[in-house]
């Protein structure tokens, strides 16, 4: 028969039949199998980290191991059918502690959370060999990873030196020896918890302890210890603690009792709250047994593969060294971790990457990015920050780097985005804006310069990762094209204003009621004083109101100086075609032949005049023509009163700095032997002396055959 009362059907038993009776961590072929981590899954420790504890139970086959490990912790080891007597348990295997006494009251004392006990093959004192080998194996794998190794011993073998147990013991130590033989500053202390079985009551417990603890320490004297550890004691390395258990079969409720007692001693303990009762030795019924001390401080994620590790490192017979192993899972792990958190990263990140072509800005890429890294940082902080601290800073260090350098690219892609649409938006809303209202250009420059730059920072800002990438430079390189952005569309406007003022003055100049040509209609000496007049009073007034609407556009001194410049110019310019408009030669000889007519065909009154014969025709035409001629003459060079030039130059002024430079939108053709330029000497000859000539050869043809039809008509009224 089974032996019964091994809780079979215990909680693990929930788990479904692959894991019923745990999970077989070395199996019979002595290999290491890969089922831990599902069954860590399945029993929920895998995500535990350090809150779990893992104890080894060690001693010699059929002592009643499993059964005993069966009724503290619920578990379903398999154990020898008292009928049939051979070994069950194979190789090493592996079950989460349950109790099914536990309460929700946390102030009664429970056994700790998350223990996963080891069952490993007892050795058979009769026949040792092959498996004196696995017995150094799995001593060896159970102290590498194991809190607290439970050693099985019926209390009759107490004190046989030479019994299986004691060898077992020894074989204990030694291997622990060579553990610590590479790194003799960080020692893992174990716990070897003695429960003597079938103790019957006549010995003490506390004589069978002081038995057990001579025993120990002889054979710890016994061995030979590697350089740098001869003076070791037993107590540098291991605590002990000693309990006793009636036998199982003759006392079956006692057994149950005070198993029952026991497990509570399987309960976390800080270390203050220990009680020794003598070096290394714990009180044997006080203290529970979990000390942080004895904490492997592998994260239950990692077990596996460092179990793995260790399995594998013994089997190759290698020299097994703890904290290099320890360096190596946890650069395993962290690369594993590191995968699984660049995952989350990409989950949120990789939509924005794809949308990097657009080169648009892209809405919340700021709290993306955020939101993006500290997901990934902060998992990988919580998982992988278990590990060894060395490993796991650098590790976070590789990992943040290349997060970091994954977003700096969506950070500069989307503030190079955010600087062109600030200039877009800049010159758009001030180009409206100035169509809109006409309104204060230096107002509205300032207002959308301030609202485009706000935008930027509050964009630049978000996606900054809280300082970690700066923009400073990025906000300048956006404020001076802003600035260079103001300059032409000022320069722009002011085009546009120096057009209109010229065109305005064109008006003038060429008004028929007050301009130039009503002005023609009386050709005197003072006709070009009276049009100098006309023009300096013009463009003086037109300079004032340009004046005006340059400094509402915020111009600097030196732009409206070049305004006014070009201005004054263009206004010559202007008023110089008009001149030579209506001193063409058709035009002035209609104009001068008025002037005869009015003198030779009209009398004073106005009237007509009928030429009698004996009247004076010659004289009259003499001096009509006389008067005329004289004229043309005053009409070809523009002057003052006074004969001498107008001071044109003068009224110009000198031309500002950079006239040459910051000549954009406003055409600047300064060609110096124009007739129109003010610094041509020939800007004041309207008429050459070559048209003088030819003109006064039209006027003489037309005023003579004005002559010839008077005497004609005074012959013909004579010969009637
Ligand atoms: P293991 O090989 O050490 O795991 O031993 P098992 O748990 O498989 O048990 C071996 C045999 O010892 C079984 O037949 C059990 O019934 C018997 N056994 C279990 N507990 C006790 C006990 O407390 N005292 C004695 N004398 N026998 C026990
Ligand atoms: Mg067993």
């Amino acid at each position: 028969m089974a032996v019964n009362g091994t809780n079979g059907a215990g909680s693990n038993g929930t788990l479904g039949g692959e894991f019923d009776h745990g999970t077989q961590v070395i199996d019979e072929n002595k290999e290491f199998t890969s089922s831990m981590p599902d069954y860590l899954n399945a029993t929920h420790v895998l995500q535990a980290g350090f809150a779990y504890h893992l104890i080894s139970v060690f001693g010699s086959q059929s002592t009643g191991k499993s059964t005993l490990l069966n009724h503290l912790f619920n578990t379903s080891f398999p154990v020898m059918s008292e009928s049939k007597r051979q070994q069950t348990t194979k190789g090493i295997w592996m079950s989460l502690a349950t109790d099914p006494d536990a309460t929700s009251d946390p102030a009664k004392p429970h056994m700790a959370d998350n223990i996963l006990v080891m069952d490993v093959e007892g050795t058979d004192g009769r026949e040792r060999g092959e498996d004196q080998d696995f017995e150094r194996k799995s001593a060896l794998f159970a102290l590498a990873t194991s809190e607290v190794l439970i050693v099985n011993i019926w209390e009759h073998q107490v004190g046989l030196y030479q019994g299986a147990n004691m060898g077992l013991l020894k074989t204990v130590f030694e291997v622990n020896l060579q553990l610590f033989q590479k790194d003799k500053a960080t020692v893992h202390r174990s716990l070897l918890f003695f429960v003597i079985r079938d103790h019957i009551g006549h010995t003490p417990l506390e004589n069978l302890k002081n038995t057990l603890l001579a025993d120990l320490n002889n054979i710890w004297y016994g061995l030979s210890k590697p350089p740098g550890l001869e003076s070791s004691k037993i107590s540098d390395f291991f605590d002990f603690a000693f309990t006793t258990l009636p036998h199982k079969l003759l006392q079956p409720d006692q057994f149950v009792a005070e198993t029952r007692k026991l497990k509570l001693r399987f309960r976390d303990e800080t270390p203050t709250n220990v009680k020794y009762k003598s070096e290394g030795v714990l009180d044997t019924t006080e203290s529970g047994v979990f000390l942080p001390a004895y904490h492997r401080r592998i994260p239950a994620d990692g077990l596996p593969h460092y179990a793995g590790n260790i399995w594998r490192m013994i089997t190759e017979n290698k020299d097994l060294d703890l904290p290099t192993q320890q360096e190596l899972l946890a650069q395993y792990r962290c690369d594993e971790i590191s995968i699984v958190c660049v995952d989350l990263f990409d989950d949120v990140v990789v939509p924005f990457e794809s949308a990097l072509n657009q080169k648009i800005v892209q809405e919340n890429l700021g709290p993306a990015m955020k939101t993006a890294l500290d997901t990934a940082i902060s998992k990988f902080t919580e998982e992988a920050g278990r590990y060894h601290k060395g490993v796991y800073k650098r590790k976070l260090e590789d990992l943040e780097k290349k997060l970091h350098a994954r977003l700096r690219v969506l950070f500069v892609a989307q503030l190079t985005a955010a600087h062109k649409s600030a200039v877009a938006v800049f010159s758009d809303t001030i180009q409206k804006g100035i169509k809109r209202s006409g309104a204060d250009f230096a107002t509205l420059v300032a207002e959308t310069r301030t609202t485009v730059l706000a935008d930027f920072i509050a964009e630049a800002k978000s996606c900054s990762l809280d300082g970690a990438f700066p923009y400073a430079d990025e906000l300048k390189a956006v404020e001076l094209e802003l600035d260079e952005g103001a300059t032409r569309l000022r320069g722009e406007e002011m085009a546009r204003l120096l057009t209109r003022m010229e065109k305005s003055l064109k008006n003038k100049f060429s008004s028929e009621d007050d301009g130039v040509a009503y002005m023609f209609k009386t050709i005197s000496p003072t006709l070009y004083p009276r049009i100098w007049t006309l023009f300096t009073d013009n463009v003086t007034s037109q300079i004032s109101v340009f004046t005006q609407k340059s400094t509402a556009l915020n111009a600097t001194g030196e732009e409206n100086d070049q305004a006014v410049y070009k201005l004054k110019k263009r206004a010559w310019r202007v008023l110089r075609g008009i001149l030579d408009e209506e001193t063409k030669e058709q035009s002035l000889i209609t104009r001068l032949m008025g002037y005869f007519d009015k003198d030779f065909r009209y009398d004073e009154h106005g009237v007509p005049r009928v030429w009698k014969a004996g009247e004076d025709i010659e004289g009259t035409f003499a001096k009509s023509k006389e008067t005329v001629l004289n004229l043309i003459p005053e009409l070809a060079t523009f002057k003052l009163e006074d004969g001498s030039s107008p001071p044109l130059v003068k009224f110009i002024g000198d031309t500002p700095a950079g006239i040459e430079e910051t000549s954009a939108g406003v055409d600047d053709d300064e060609e110096d032997e124009d007739v129109t330029s003010p610094n041509s000497p020939k800007t004041f000859t309207i008429l050459t002396p070559g048209r003088v000539t030819s003109l006064t050869e039209s006027f003489n043809r037309q005023a003579d055959q004005a002559f010839v039809d008077a005497k004609r008509s005074t012959i013909s009224s004579v010969s009637q």
